[in-house]
């Protein structure tokens, strides 16, 4: 075994016996980079020199004792995280030269937690997209077949962790952009709570659905990551300030006894059948392990992807206002007067899928259309919540496929802009209700790709679907692969 492939926790352990060192990590992870990158291109930059310092600095730290939950972990970050003087694109030729003169709260969260930076990585525009395909960029790949996408937004991020090139990483899910690449990708991918963890620093797609979390390569990874960002934060207006819990503590709990809905909503016609298929046996799993799986109803799940689709864009048209060549990023050299200017470096600046979503947004929200559609998906919005505080009551967790199918091909979905939204028809309905979601790996496609089983639960209820998740994991019987890269 390279220690570009243990976690965290097998890593930590290794640290504080004195085996290894975080410079010793940090070589492991970019000799696997220097290897593989060329295929997987999972970052927009690296940062191997800084890396190195701050891997120095760990190992003086760990000399000392003095052993934090992350030092000398090496975690990728995606590139719409500001960080302090290094450059921040957002995936975005309007932001391709932008350098942060601050971190966001989660990075220096992960900082005081030790953490070393490998780089930031790929990602759709904006984190607009399922597959990193909108990337100004250029494209990451799957690193199970390098023919297929990633997933989106946060494609980067989860090839990353899948490929070795980092050990755990983060990434933003407004609409499934954590969970859905992490299915496709063979690892574990949480979206905590709407404000459980502080936005502050993320640059912002859509506001109200927007959540930041980990990537990483098991359940006990995703619960030392979230003991590690998660919080309240007096910067940022929607972090909540309740207490967090030790998330690591609910991994060896089990789940005798607990009631475990099954939506018929998300059991659909067009769901791949080798998907289907292995959410069955996983649904047997659950039941082996104790859980008491019961059919539940989610009777507005219909709606979601149009609200979400009115919802989203229209925040983002809001957001994105923010971007006209003045103070920072791309500015376009034609214009004549200032509004010529304003109008080019927007239309040169932005690729065609943000474009799309402004212009969706600005009409849902223009006088005339504002009650039929932005309204109109605020009110449809808030039976979606309903439908999941109902379910709660009847059960702990609820479980769900990730996505309808596994990883597609590179240009498969590209044209076909509803066929793309469809990828998140099982993820979305979470960011609209606010609540919490885990994805897990549940087996592979004949053709080796993964699956990914996804765990919902209430509000600040991370701790349950690490528990189901941590326990599923440890007992599905199936063989546990790596990508052959
Ligand atoms: N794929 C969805 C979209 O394009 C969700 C993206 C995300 O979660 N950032 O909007």
């Amino acid at each position: 075994m390279e220690l570009y492939e243990l976690t965290i926790h097998e890593l930590q352990e290794k640290i504080r016996s004195g085996e290894v060192s975080a410079s010793g990590i940090l070589d492991s992870v970019f000799g696997r980079i220097e290897a593989v990158e060329v295929n997987v291109r999972a970052y927009i930059t690296l940062l191997e020199e800084q890396a190195r310092e701050e891997a120095a600095k760990a190992d003086q730290r760990i000399k000392a004792g003095d052993i934090n939950t992350l030092t000398g972990i090496p975690i990728a970050l995606k590139d719409i995280f500001c960080t302090r003087g290094i450059k921040t694109t957002c995936g975005s030729h309007i932001l391709h030269n932008f350098v942060p003169p601050y971190d966001a709260t989660v990075v220096e969260k992960l900082r005081e937690a030790g953490a070393v930076f490998t780089g930031k990585t790929n990602m759709d525009e904006f984190a607009m997209g399922s597959s990193t395909e909108t990337s100004f960029f250029g494209v990451t790949r799957n690193p199970w077949d390098l023919d297929r996408i990633p997933g989106g937004s946060s494609g980067g991020s989860a090839a990353a962790v899948a490929a070795g090139e980092c050990i755990a990483s983060l990434g933003s899910d407004t609409g499934g952009s954590i969970r859905q690449p992490a299915a496709l990708c063979g690892v574990v991918g949480m979206k905590p709570t709407y404000g459980r963890v502080s936005r502050f620093g993320m640059i912002a797609f859509a506001s109200s659905l927007d959540q930041i979390g980990p990537f990483t390569k098991d359940v006990e990874d995703c619960a030392i990551m979230m003991n590690a960002i998660a919080g309240y934060d007096p910067r940022e207006s929607t972090s909540v300030p309740t207490d967090v819990p030790d998330y690591r503590a609910f991994v060896e709990r089990g789940i005798d006894g607990w009631n475990v809905g099954i939506p018929k909503e998300y059991f659909i016609e067009g769901i791949d059948a080798e998907v289907a298929a292995a959410v069955q046996k996983a649904i047997g799993v659950i039941e082996k392990l104790g859980g008491k799986c019961l059919p539940i109803s989610l009777p507005h799940t219909e709606y979601c992807l149009a609200v979400y689709y009115i919802v989203a864009p229209a925040e983002a048209s809001s957001n994105l206002a923010r971007y006209d060549g003045v103070k920072y990023g791309f500015r376009s050299e034609n214009g004549r007067d200032l509004l010529e200017m304003y109008k080019k470096t927007r239309s040169e600046g932005f690729g065609a899928e943000v474009k799309r979503r402004i212009m969706i947004g600005t009409y849902a929200l223009s006088s005339g259309y504002y009650d039929a559609y932005y309204k109109k998906a605020s009110q449809v919005r808030a039976l979606i919540k309903r439908d999941f505080d109902d379910a709660f009551r009847q059960c702990d967790v609820i479980l769900t496929p990730t996505s309808p199918t596994p990883a597609f091909k590179i240009g498969e979905k590209t044209d076909d802009p509803i066929k793309m939204y469809l990828s998140d028809i099982f993820t979305i309905s979470a960011n609209l209700a606010g609540i919490p979601g885990l994805s897990v790996p549940c087996g592979y496609t004949a053709g080796g790709l993964p699956i990914g089983l996804q765990f919902l639960a209430g509000h600040f209820a991370e701790g349950r679907l690490i528990q189901i998740a941590a326990a599923y994991e440890k007992n599905t019987g199936g063989e546990k692969r790596k990508p052959s890269l």
